[in-house]
Formats: C-alpha cells, sequence, structure tokens
C-alpha cells in the first residue's frame, strides 16, 4: 500500500475520523458491529463472512497521524484437527495501527488516513488470522479418530481392537517377549 491508496468508502470497514484529523490529542471511543468479509481464516477455521465482530477502539490523534488501538471479539468455526468434529470458539483480538497522515515518510506496508478516513480491513485481518490456530481442537482434551477404523474416540474411549500386532512388528514382538524371558 501507498500513501496514494484509495479506500472503498462503501465498505463498512472503513470509517470516519473527521473529527481527530490534525488535532493530536483528540480521542474517540469507536464501538460498532461489522459484518466479517469473506477470507478471514486459515486452513482449518476462519470468521464465517457476515458474521459480527465486535469492534471496540480507541482512536486517537497523534503528531503522525492517528492511533487505533483495542480489541476484536468474534467467533471463528472449523473442523477439529483430531476428530474433524465441528469447533466454534469465542474469541477476542488485539488490533494495534497507526495510520499515517499523507506524506509521511512511512513504511512500505503502512496504512495512512485517506479523505478523513481510515480502513480497519486490513489490520483486522491481521489480527484475527494470526491469532486462529492451526491446529484447532474441538476440545482441549479431544481424543481423535480411532488409527484402525477412523472411529471417533470421543465417543467411546474405550473403543479398541482387542490385540492386534501389525504383522511388520509381529517378528520384533516375539523377539522382545523372548527377550523379557530371558531376564526373568
Ligand atoms: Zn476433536
Ligand atoms: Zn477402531
Amino acid at each position: 500500500m501507498n500513501e496514494h491508496q484509495t479506500l472503498d468508502l462503501r465498505s463498512p470497514w472503513v470509517i470516519s475520523i473527521h473529527e481527530l484529523v490534525r488535532r493530536p490529542g483528540e480521542l474517540k471511543e469507536f464501538r460498532r458491529e461489522i459484518p466479517a468479509p469473506a477470507g478471514v481464516s486459515v486452513e482449518l477455521v476462519g470468521v464465517l463472512e457476515g458474521s459480527p465482530i465486535d469492534v471496540d477502539l480507541r482512536l486517537e490523534s497523534v503528531s503522525e497521524g492517528v492511533l487505533a488501538t483495542g480489541t476484536l471479539s468474534a467467533e471463528f468455526v472449523g473442523e477439529c484437527s483430531r476428530c474433524l468434529g465441528a469447533v466454534r470458539e469465542d474469541r477476542d483480538f488485539d488490533l494495534q495501527e497507526l495510520y499515517y497522515y499523507p506524506g509521511h515518510d512511512a513504511e512500505e506496508d503502512a496504512l495512512f488516513v485517506v479523505d478523513e478516513h481510515i480502513d480497519l480491513d486490513p489490520p483486522m485481518r491481521d489480527a484475527i488470522v494470526l491469532e486462529l490456530p492451526f491446529s484447532p481442537l474441538c476440545r482441549e482434551d479431544c481424543l481423535g479418530l480411532c488409527p484402525v477404523c477412523g472411529f471417533n474416540l470421543n465417543d467411546d474411549p474405550d473403543h479398541d481392537h482387542g490385540e492386534q500386532i501389525d504383522p511388520r512388528w509381529a517378528g520384533l514382538q516375539s523377539f522382545q517377549s523372548e527377550d523379557a524371558s530371558e531376564k526373568s
């Protein structure tokens, strides 16, 4: 992004900061429920498009621009990495972003104040996507699936197939038991 970026004023994530522009020290509380755009997700979990994200920010006018700090609360849904069951979790995500005034010498990926507006979409995505679990679990102690038949072990922790020895290990098994009997 560069300072000549244009903002899509139709996006609910683009907000006016008119009263903060060039008034260092000025503060504004911003609280709004905004529908999630598409693509706020990682491989197995994500925030459903259109589902509400609670935005609770403090917008502060500083000399180089406008600083946004606060939290986003959102529900993410997806698939358990162990049992493939449903994952559904509410979580808070921290957001902090400094929007520079045009003309400010800022880093390559810096965001700017454009026509008295700022776009909360990019930092919202960063805040949420970087925190989403890559190995989500339906619950902390999910037992996963039976490696033999794929049965969901959460449904019956006692599930088993009796003594089953992989033929590739059978030889080793008998060797080990001989070894054990020699010692006794
Ligand atoms: Zn699970
Ligand atoms: Zn099984």
